[in-house]
């Protein structure tokens, strides 16, 4: 019998990405669907959804609670990905973005917009549903559609699921009146239900609800187990940790691969980087740089927050161009991250190149045409760019957390000789330790053999999404079983 799955998710690549969870949902339920498992992925009807998907055909009416009525549109995507759409101009139609208005405030009624993404999906997971299709299971991802494994467990013959964390940080944190107001039953409104210290949260009912909890890395899944990095959900994460476990993300590389990138001013393979100095001449010219083919290019791509520590790098930035060298920014996010980014471009024009803003196309140059790449998060739950640069011939520095010391082996004699170094690790996160793992990494930049050995590592590593997606077969396996 062929196993179905319902994906849930509020962002889906490229039809509308603000993170690694995009591309993540783009890519994952198309490896299932190679694994022979049969998958809808359920996505909230955003206007850019609705316009890049004109050959919608309805599915569904839903008339929930309180909730404005919605429609479910189904749609083939081109890689024959099957998708839902759910329609609720009341909700959805609005510019802006996924989370936050144009002006970067959450939009208001988010516990409306993403309970009801939650509560559909719970619909078309029980014997709610009047549709031919249901799931065996439901696979729910980040605070979003945290609220899906709790209205599951309110419901009739509700589908077992799977609550993925891509990152703990954003946990979907709403007054106690939301309770009553998205339908949930008042007796789970406690420790052991969907309160958070007084409050409702999504990602904790997901967690507490969900028959599986899974993480985006084996690290992290150790890491949120405890108070550091658990944002007050490491007792409940510790509580359950034998239904908890970190699956690495894979890389979707018919996006991300030198080899066959249009994106890019040339394509290059490991076995000819000759098209890589073409887009770092490009890159230095698009950013306003100094054209030099020597100097060694520092790049980074990353929302401007705290946890992406480019505060380290503005920090370190008068010794690392001192050293010399070059760098470009790329990202949006916190005002005063980004304003200290354009005064730093300003000081050290032709050396420094910024870009404050959202660019997939640009994404991919900095990756190609950078000679470092730079990735000092303070936590990581995955990460997907370090594993993009490897494969661009682009050894990263990464600061040694989550996904990223699951994924970059550093660069010292031992790895060298073992033919597995592929960047540069540094602890703690400090402005020091980065500073001292980016002098490494110049020091390597200027040894060609060294270079060369680290590249090759990088770009022959396989990040493919094979393994992650057998993985989690075996967990749905698993919960069909019981
Ligand atoms: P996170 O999901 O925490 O933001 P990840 O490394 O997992 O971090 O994924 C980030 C994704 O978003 C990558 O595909 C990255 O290239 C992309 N990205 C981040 N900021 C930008 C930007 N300003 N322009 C284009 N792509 C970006």
């Amino acid at each position: 019998m062929i196993m179905r799955v319902l994906y849930v998710t509020s962002e889906i690549a490229p039809l509308i990405k603000t993170g690694g969870l995009a591309d993540v949902s783009a890519a994952l339920p198309a490896a299932l669907i190679a694994a022979g498992v049969d998958v809808r992925v359920l996505v909230p009807g955003y206007p850019q959804i609705l316009r890049a998907l004109p050959q919608l055909n309805d599915v569904a009416l839903f008339a929930l609670h309180d909730f404005p009525c919605a429609s479910l549109l189904a749609a083939v995507l081109p890689d024959g990905v099957r998708i839902w759409v759910l329609d609720c101009p009341e909700l959805y139609q609005r510019g802006g973005g996924p989370y936050q208005d144009e002006h970067g405030h959450d939009w208001p009624d988010n516990a409306q917009r993403f309970g009801l993404l939650s509560k559909v999906a719970a619909v078309l997971g029980s014997s709610d549903s009047s549709l031919g299709w249901k799931p065996d299971v439901v696979h729910c991802n980040d605070w979003q559609t945290g609220l899906t494994p709790a209205y599951l467990h309110f419901a009739n013959k509700a589908a077992p699921c799977v609550m993925a964390i891509h990152n703990l940080a954003f946990q979907g944190v709403f007054p106690p009146d939301c309770v009553a107001e998205l339908g949930l039953p008042a007796q789970s409104f406690q420790m052991e239900g969907v309160e958070y210290y007084g409050s409702l949260s999504f990602l904790k009912a997901g967690a507490y609800y969900a028959d599986h909890i899974s993480t985006v890395s084996p690290s992290y899944a150790e890491e949120i187990q405890d108070e550091a990095l658990g944002f007050g959900m490491q007792g409940l994460l510790a509580q359950r940790h034998e239904v908890l476990s970190g699956i690495l993300n894979g890389v979707d590389y018919t996006e991300w691969n030198p080899g066959c990138d249009t994106r890019l001013a040339q394509e290059y393979t490991a076995g000819d980087l000759r098209g890589k100095l073409a887009n770092k001449i490009e890159l230095q010219m698009r950013m306003g740089l100094r054209v030099d083919p020597e100097v060694p290019l520092f790049g980074m791509v990353s929302r401007f927050t705290f946890q992406k520590g480019l505060d380290l790098v503005l920090e370190i930035a008068p010794e690392l161009l001192a050293m010399p060298a070059q760098l470009v920014l790329l990202g949006t996010g916190d005002a005063d991250m980004q304003r200290a980014a354009l005064e730093l471009l300003h000081k050290y024009s032709g050396q420094v190149g910024v870009y404050v803003g959202f660019n997939e196309e640009l994404s991919h140059l900095v990756e190609a045409g950078a000679d470092v790449f730079l990735m000092p998060s303070r936590f990581e739950p995955c990460g997907l760019n370090q594993m993009y640069s490897q494969r661009y011939g682009t050894p990263p520095v990464v600061h040694a957390t989550g996904g990223l010391k699951d994924t970059v082996v550093d660069c010292n004699v031992a790895t060298l000789a073992d033919g597995t170094a592929s960047g540069f690790v540094f602890s703690p996160a400090d402005a020091d330790s980065l500073l001292l793992a980016v002098r490494r990494a110049v020091d390597a930049y200027y040894d060609k053999k060294i270079w060369h050995a680290l590249q090759m590592n990088g770009m022959s590593k396989d990040f493919s999404w094979g393994k992650s997606a057998a993985a989690y077969i075996e967990i749905y396996e698993r919960l069909m079983r019981r």
